[in-house]
């Protein structure tokens, strides 16, 4: 069992107290490290055209694919926009430059890759019969492998289907400026590790195909697994190494990185962006749980660093 550090201090403000103004700061990556680039791809072109669809693409979306956060409002303009738009000659192409961890001190692609890395080594390590999953960067709309094609304005998403992650590095602006989260390095590792939590669901079979809304609702618990998951990596990054090397990709986490995340977490939680999109919180609609419970399950997740305590589906009180 390893412990987590901050363990005692993260515990002092719980996820329903108001979180206290803060700074961001620098995750501190081992810049001796390896990265391993072959983990993410980037999709380029994909120029889109306007023409006659049927817009049957944004109901492909709507059913395949686990986007981070809910927001009807958001979604139904991802969905609008691509009606009648076809994406094509989308191309796969490595990403270059990213060797070591002193690049991904350097550049945010790099950094990406570092999470990446280090998340996949983790469940490697946990998970019997592990399989990488490919994250792609996109620039504005992508053509997936498996769930059709998607703009920016769904946010991070994992396409079951093709067992892939997808994100537009643009996302991290908007978090901040549209969602009202405080940024940092450390907010991008929660949102790749949420991605992965619902690979590792995929990989589990625990992925639930009811997708109806509601604050019990499957949909819900899935998504709340899936913040625990990103906990119990970020309880073991420091520890984790990778299994070439023998060497940590992260070297140090401390509370401002930890309140990064759940600064994220709250962030997208379904009440703050409907409160923000339409001044009404209607529980009834949620698909990803409450900022509260959002925060709450990554330290779930967290504090314990035992993916077992993130059985959602079973816990009375979500
Ligand atoms: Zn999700």
């Amino acid at each position: 069992m390893v412990s987590s550090p901050s363990l005692v201090r993260i515990r002092s403000h719980r996820a329903s107290a108001p979180l206290p103004a803060r700074q961001t700061a620098p995750v501190k990556f081992n810049r001796k490290a390896r990265l391993d680039s072959s983990e993410v791809s980037t999709r380029r072109g994909g120029a889109a055209t306007v023409g006659g669809g049927l817009g049957i693409i944004g109901v492909l979306a709507v059913l395949a694919v686990q986007l981070l956060g809910g927001g009807g409002s958001d979604l139904g303009d991802a969905l609008s926009a691509l009606d009648g738009v076809q994406a094509g000659g989308a191309q796969e192409a490595p990403l270059e430059g990213c060797e070591t961890g002193a690049d991904a001190i350097e550049r945010q692609d790099c950094r990406i890759v570092a999470y990446v890395n280090s998340i996949q080594d983790h469940w490697g390590a946990n998970i019997e019969g592990y399989q990488p999953a490919t994250t792609n960067f996109f620039s504005g709309s992508v053509t997936t492998d498996g769930c059709g094609s998607a703009t920016s304005a769904v946010g991070p998403f994992y396409c079951p289907a093709d067992a892939e992650v997808y994100i537009d590095l643009g996302f991290f602006d908007v978090l901040e400026e549209r969602f009202g989260g405080s940024g940092g390095d450390f907010a991008e590792a929660y949102v790749l590790a949420h991605e992965y939590g619902h690979h590792v669901q995929n990989l589990l079979g625990t992925s639930v195909t009811d997708r109806s809304s509601g604050p019990q609702s499957d949909a819900v618990r899935q998504e709340l697994q899936a913040d625990c998951y990103a906990g119990v990596w970020a309880n073991r990054a420091t520890t984790t190494p990778d299994p070439a090397t023998g060497e940590v990709l992260i070297l140090e986490l401390t509370e401002t990185d930890i309140s990064e995340a759940l600064d994220s977490a709250a962030a997208i939680g379904d009440d703050r962006i409907q409160e923000a999109a339409t001044g009404a919180v209607t529980p009834e609609t949620w698909t990803h749980g409450s900022a509260e419970q959002r925060q709450r399950w990554f330290l779930t997740g967290y504090e314990s660093g035992d993916a077992g305590a993130c059985d959602t589906f079973a816990a009375a009180d979500l």
